[in-house]
């Protein structure tokens, strides 16, 4: 069902098995034949097409790229030059982006093919992939689940074998969690690793791009081809960018800790909670020190992630005014009913939801009290992970409490959902690299995953773990 690694791919093209033609054709067959799970917003048939022929041809002549012939697909709010994107909004539903994004750009560069455009939350507000404007996107292992999100539809391209690996964004785990609901990989790097100049905001001092695909070489070789310092992104680092992919023949014992609190929490799945201890054990029968870290603050990472990016995202979302950019009404007697209508127009629900939340906590009186206090709060909880941190090699503990959850649930209090982010927003709070891989299947048929967080700026390492973690016997 999966499509094959890189090497793999890189290999069979090579020795004229398959053509990176033939690939696109393979990916368009799978799409057509799975439409129903709504994976992709668009397909980009010619510029695939195309940008194919010469990858062909560079394979011929000898001078293809890194990323040779990989399918990608990527979330719909990164831009691509000349195509739509809409962050899955009916407020951008029209809206065609006018340059690369940078990261688009390094993946053309690297020559690997874009496919199209994969559904998700609305600008990437959710943990199910239900709040886009073209419908929910379904999970492959069966359609009756949710595939996660909010890169959800990212997810559900590799699960489903129409790609050979995909790009999300995450603010809170929105590419982790969906990678362990749909039985893939997935990393969020570090903040500031990877430019999101043309990658549509939602909450900026936590947002990041990254991949996911069916296996640590690819995910660690997409994150060193898109990583690096760019002008036109100032949050974006320029520290060098190492080689991250795993290093073969490292024997040295592992130095791993993990949260004692996590794995008490009552909402932990007893079978997820299970599968772990039986993963330390392996670890520490292969020589690998396990430390038992102690965390007081689980229960209000949440708050703290919820405060900080609606207040962002209220501002991040300001732009869409019907008038500078955006859907615009069509029914406005005067300038106020004209914004008005065009945003109430535009958003959905859960959007609507976090600006007004954002704003709230933004407005005078109530600053203090809920942004000033989870600023506060988030120094914190970073300064306690990079401590945590300081003397091992990664921090490990499952992705989600909980596998896939089925769609069209009815969540009368949005808060249920918000609270199945516990396990992934401590990274991106704390700005710390955190890789997600598939470790078990539940006795329900979903899968579900382990994470493992690491020092700032050093990906590596979580390659390294993670991938000592999956040969583990
Ligand atoms: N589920 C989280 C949220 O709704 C994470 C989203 C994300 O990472 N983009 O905010």
């Amino acid at each position: 069902m999966k499509r094959l690694n890189l090497n793999e791919l890189q290999s069979a093209i090579i020795s004229g098995k398959t053509s990176c033609v033939q690939e696109v054709e393979l990916s368009i067959t799978k799409a057509n034949e799975k439409s129903e799970l709504n994976i992709f917003i668009e397909i980009f048939l010619d510029s695939a097409i195309s940008k194919a022929k010469e990858v062909d041809a560079k394979f011929a002549a000898g001078t293809s790229g890194r990323l040779a012939g990989m399918i990608i697909g990527i979330k719909d709010n990164l831009c691509y030059k000349g195509h739509k994107v809409s962050a899955s909004s009916k407020m951008l539903k029209d809206f065609e982006s006018q340059f690369n994004s940078t990261v688009v750009q390094k993946l053309l560069d690297a020559d690997a093919i874009i496919l199209g455009r994969t559904g998700g939350d609305e600008f990437a507000m959710g943990s199910s992939s239900e709040t886009s404007f073209y419908g929910p996107v379904k999970n492959p292992l069966n359609p009756l689940m949710s595939p996660g999100g909010s890169s959800g539809g990212s997810a559900a391209a590799v699960s489903s074998g129409i790609c050979h690996a995909a790009i999300g964004s995450d603010t809170g785990g929105s590419i982790r969690q969906p990678a362990a609901f749909c039985g893939i990989y997935g990393v969020k790097p570090s903040y500031g690793r990877v430019s999101r100049h043309g990658v549509i905001a939602y909450a900026s001092s936590f947002d990041q791009v990254g991949p996911l695909a069916n296996s640590i070489e690819d995910l660690a070789l997409i994150t060193e081809v898109i990583s690096g310092g760019d002008d036109f992104d100032t949050t974006c680092s320029k520290v060098a960018v190492p080689k991250m992919s795993y290093r073969e023949k490292e024997t040295k014992p592992l130095k791993l800790g993990y949260y004692k609190s996590m794995l008490d929490s009552p909402a932990l799945d007893p079978e997820i909670r299970e599968k772990f201890f039986e993963t330390l054990s392996s670890l520490r029968t292969a020589g690998h020190n396990i430390k038992i870290l102690e965390f007081p603050f689980f229960d209000v990472l949440i708050p703290i992630y919820y405060i900080l990016t609606t207040a962002e995202a209220s501002s991040n979302l300001a732009r869409y005014d019907g008038i500078h950019v955006g859907h615009r009404t069509s029914s406005f007697s005067d300038i106020e009913s004209l914004y008005k209508n065009s945003r109430s127009e535009g958003f959905g629900e859960e959007v609507k939801r976090r600006i007004m939340l954002g704003t709230f906590v933004l407005s005078s009186g109530y600053y203090d009290a809920f942004y000033g206090k989870a600023q506060k709060a988030r120094r914190v909880v970073r300064d306690s992970t990079i401590k945590d941190l300081s003397g091992l090699d990664g921090i490990i503990g499952p992705t989600t409490p909980n596998t896939a959850f089925p769609l069209g649930q009815d969540y009368a209090d949005p808060t249920v959902l918000y609270l199945e982010d516990m396990f992934t927003v401590q990274a991106p709070l704390s700005g710390i690299p955190a890789i997600s891989i598939p470790i078990g299947t539940h006795s329900n048929g979903m899968p579900y995953g382990m994470q493992v967080m690491g020092s700032s700026f050093d990906e590596q390492s979580i390659f390294q773990i993670a991938k000592i973690i999956e040969s583990l016997p």
